[in-house]
């Protein structure tokens, strides 16, 4: 068995441990493999072990490993940075987009969508750590940005996504993203069925509060190197 089968293995068993503890039914926690600065080999091992939902940050880096990889059935979601410039080929080779936290961006991708693909999927990217450099739209400001993304004809919204900053205490892990599904909760908005809470430090904590969608790089991959050309 590969590395990459053996964490895989072990981060499902993980999720499921995490979803137990949590009183939470067994499955509802999906795994995203965050692949991003990863070879496409990487992915390859991870897609014969079972995985089929990939997620990257650099929309360059991301197409050629689709090219690579073209012959494999693999959901690509997109959780970088936006910039307008890039929405097209987001818009074009995505399913789903989890950092979008402006209207403007929402409105590029649904024009852009092309017409033969399903509605794009996208979760609002909030803030929730009180922190103004953070990108994510702030919490007042959501229920605003969600009608308005809720009308774009071909963006289908899906949800929300937090990063919040780090924390090692449990307890303060679980904080931000109890307050953000309690508000999200009691919009009673019934389409949005996906909260993309948790990474590789904070997995079990946002599972605790509702997440189910679990964005795991380190866990599965090892450690990223950063060339100096992906530093963005
Ligand atoms: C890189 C990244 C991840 C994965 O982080 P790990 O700590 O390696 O699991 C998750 N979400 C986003 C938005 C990322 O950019």
């Amino acid at each position: 068995m590969t590395a990459v089968a053996d964490r895989l293995l072990h981060l499902h068993s993980a999720i499921r441990h995490a979803e137990y503890s949590a009183r939470r039914p067994p499955g509802c926690v999906r795994l995203l493999a965050v692949s991003k600065t990863k070879p496409a080999a990487d992915i390859a091992a991870a897609y014969q072990a079972g995985q089929r939902h990939f997620g990257e940050s650099y929309v360059q880096e991301a197409l050629s490993k689709q090219q690579l990889l073209a012959h494999y059935n693999i959901t690509w979601h997109f959780i970088g940075p936006l910039q307008s410039n890039k929405t097209k080929a987001i818009a074009a080779h995505f399913a789903w987009v989890h950092s979008v936290d402006r209207l403007k961006i929402a409105e590029r991708l649904s024009e852009q969508r092309p017409a033969f693909l399903p509605p794009l999927n996208i979760c609002l990217q909030v803030n929730i750590s009180e922190e103004d450099s953070k990108s994510g739209v702030m919490l007042a400001e959501l229920p605003q940005l969600i009608e308005a993304v809720k009308a774009l004809p071909r963006i289908r919204l899906r949800g929300v996504m937090a990063i919040p900053a780090p924390q090692h205490d449990y307890e303060k892990q679980r904080r931000p993203y109890r307050k953000l599904y309690d508000f999200v909760q009691q919009l009673g908005i019934a389409e949005l069925d996906t909260y993309s809470f948790g990474m590789t430090d904070d997995m079990q904590a946002a599972i605790a509060e509702g997440s189910t969608l679990v964005r795991i790089g380190t866990a599965l991959f090892g450690a990223r190197e950063y060339p100096p050309s992906l530093s963005g």
